[in-house]
């Protein structure tokens, strides 16, 4: 069973993520989207909160789930007998970042691979960083993210 790893800050999901979420649940048996607790980051939702986020959004997923981790993604992937990680490239700026992160991973463990996936055009643009400058002055994002996220940032930034 192929069972793969898409790991991020997920702060909020947006419509890129689910995506590549969709895309790669078509070719994996199994996903598990992985919430990282990165204590050098300042979230604005919860590890909690992006993890009940995300299982609204893949509730119609049958093989999509839904986890968080600490520490070093070689090491849970051995623990969820995981051999795949999952990463979305938007442009060429991602790149030099992501071949760094799969050559060390692919150092540390080299059972398991990373497979790229090409952002969908309509997304190239789309980060959880732009979404929240956007959502802050409370311009629309009706076109970024799902509903529950929508409304969940509506409550973070008080705009009605
Ligand atoms: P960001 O905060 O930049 O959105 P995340 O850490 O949440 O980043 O991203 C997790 C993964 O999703 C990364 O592999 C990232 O490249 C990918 N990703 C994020 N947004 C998009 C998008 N619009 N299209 C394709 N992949 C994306």
């Amino acid at each position: 069973m192929s069972i793969a790893v898409y790991p991020g800050s997920f702060d909020p999901v947006t419509f890129g993520h689910l995506d590549i979420i969709q895309r790669g649940a078509k070719v994996f048996d199994h996903v598990i989207v992985a919430v990282l607790h990165n204590p050098n980051k300042n979230p604005l939702f919860t590890v909690e909160e992006r993890i009940a986020l995300i299982r609204d959004v893949i509730k119609n997923m049958p093989n999509v789930t839904v986890d968080s981790f600490h520490g070093l993604l070689v090491d849970y992937m051995r623990k969820m007998n995981a051999n795949a990680i999952i990463k979305g490239l938007r442009a060429v700026s991602d790149f030099e970042y992501e071949l760094q992160m799969a050559s060390i991973n692919r150092k540390l463990n080299d059972e398991v691979e990373t497979f790229f996936m090409m952002t969908n055009n309509k997304y190239s643009f789309l980060s959880s960083s732009i979404v929240k400058e956007v959502a802050k002055y409370g311009a629309p994002v009706s076109d970024l993210v799902p509903d529950v996220v929508q409304v969940a940032l509506r409550s973070k930034f008080r705009v009605t």
